[in-house]
């Protein structure tokens, strides 16, 4: 039997009109068994989110004591909402125990995962749904890492029996016992975690985008969506900066073979983006995939006469970086020079010039040189490697463009081509690579 994993985003949590939708999406199928929930999200483009607002609780409860004044906010929101639903539920007794606890656990990762926890509670008295708080199923080790075992464990034995179950996303329970919460966005993890944990035949994502664009819209209007992609082009592309899902949220689903289909609370008869796991992975058809890039690198050129054959060469450049604690995005090399792809915010406050003086003494190159202001675009799309021409499509398509080429790495899997240009002619080069392949 197909057992679906829903995760439904901020916004699709941002009020009772929208959570009759999430109801009516969720009771449509019955395979949609497990629901994981972020906090509500902004109404309007200038609202709040309530995560937000409880972190301000947070500072409030430190300065003064108590979270009466900001909590009132949350209050409202949730009192709202709960009114707007009809449903029965004590929402006053709830929230008195939550600022309550708030005041009492004095915890920065306590107060935020509250927003979860409260519509959580919301969304299972409106689906007649099972709550369970994710504080009991889900763990982190001594070291703050997610416990895999621990939790996937206690996730399946949660849920055994139900018919339908309601999660909080975003937060566990740490070593210590308290509530411990992701990074932001971590709602996702969550959703991932819990369809691992039950092994589901699909972890649906419900966003309010229709799936994952070729390219960033406020690149390029209107791109096309990505019906599907694999796991390893999504990785390459939000890497890059394309940003539907959190970047970490595939770990556990990837592991286990579990599609994650990508769908819009507001426009649920759209398709999505399917992300395949590679071994079901079907070839679109397309060459490319999609196109991402990212602002701000400095690219250290060195030369060195000879470089080729001197042995230990590259280890004694790296090893400079490693001392600086700075990890290296590109190493694109040639006979006698090398380059490094560093990003710039890693160089900030002196540490770029601490570099080259170890660089020098390090390796003795003749010519060192620093670029900044690059910016990097990747084309991804397991398409090209069976295709003859692709670089060479993109290539003079930045040609056309006028946009100069700064630097060219192919990476070794032919799934990507990564070309650095100026970081005020990004947005160009990627509108240039886009109609390319796209129109
Ligand atoms: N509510 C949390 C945040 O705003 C987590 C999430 O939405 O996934 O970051």
């Amino acid at each position: 039997m197909a057992l679906k994993v829903c995760k439904f985003g901020g916004t699709s949590m941002a009020d009772g009109n929208v959570m009759n939708r999430v109801k009516r999406i969720v009771e449509s199928d019955d395979d949609r068994r497990l629901v994981v929930v972020s906090a509500p999200g902004r109404r309007y483009s200038d609202d709040i989110k309530v995560t937000d607002t409880l972190y301000k609780c947070y500072y409030e409860v430190e300065k003064t004591g108590s979270c009466g004044t900001t909590f009132a906010i949350i209050r409202n929101r949730f009192t709202g909402i709960v009114k707007e639903l009809g449903i029965d539920l004590d929402i006053k007794y709830v929230l008195d125990e939550t600022e309550r606890r708030i005041n009492e656990e004095k915890s920065r990762d306590f107060t935020a995962s509250r927003g979860e926890y409260l519509c959580a509670r919301v969304m299972a008295k409106l689906l007649g749904a099972k709550f369970i708080d994710a504080e009991e199923v889900i763990f982190f080790k001594e070291n703050g890492i997610f416990d895999g075992e621990k939790s996937y464990r206690a996730v399946s034995r949660a849920v055994e029996g139900e018919i339908r179950c309601v999660l909080p996303g975003f937060y566990g329970c740490g070593a210590d016992g308290r509530v411990k919460t992701f990074s932001r966005g971590g709602s996702d993890i969550s959703g991932a975690i819990v369809a691992r944990a039950v092994n589901a035949t699909l972890y649906e994502n419900w966003t309010d985008v229709s799936g994952f664009y070729a390219c960033d819209p406020r690149i390029v209007s209107t791109p096309k969506v990505i019906k599907s992609l694999s796991y390893k082009e999504l990785r390459e592309l939000s890497y890059m900066g394309a940003n539907v899902l959190h970047s970490e949220s595939i770990f556990p689903v990837r592991k286990a073979n579990i599609p994650i289909h990508i769908r819009n609370t507001f426009r649920p008869e759209d398709d999505g983006t399917l992300i395949q796991p590679s071994v079901y992975y079907k070839p679109s058809g397309r060459v490319i995939t999609g196109i991402a890039g990212k602002k701000d690198f400095t690219v250290i050129f060195i030369e060195k006469s000879l470089m080729n054959s001197e042995i230990g060469f590259i280890r004694k450049v790296l090893s400079v970086l490693e001392e600086q604690n700075i990890p290296i995005e590109h190493i694109p090399s040639g006979i006698d020079t090398m380059s490094l792809v560093i990003e710039s915010a890693r160089l900030k406050n002196g540490v770029l010039d601490a570099v080259l003086q170890g660089i020098k003494q390090a390796v003795e190159p003749d010519v060192i040189r620093v670029t900044e202001d690059i910016a990097l675009i990747a084309t991804v799309g397991h398409g090209m490697s069976s295709s003859v021409g692709t670089s060479a499509r993109l290539f003079k398509a930045m040609a056309q463009a006028n946009i100069n080429v700064k630097m060219i790495d192919q990476g070794s899997s032919e799934l990507n081509i990564i070309v650095g240009v100026k970081n005020d002619e990004c947005e160009k080069c990627i509108n240039a690579i886009y109609r390319e392949f796209f129109n």
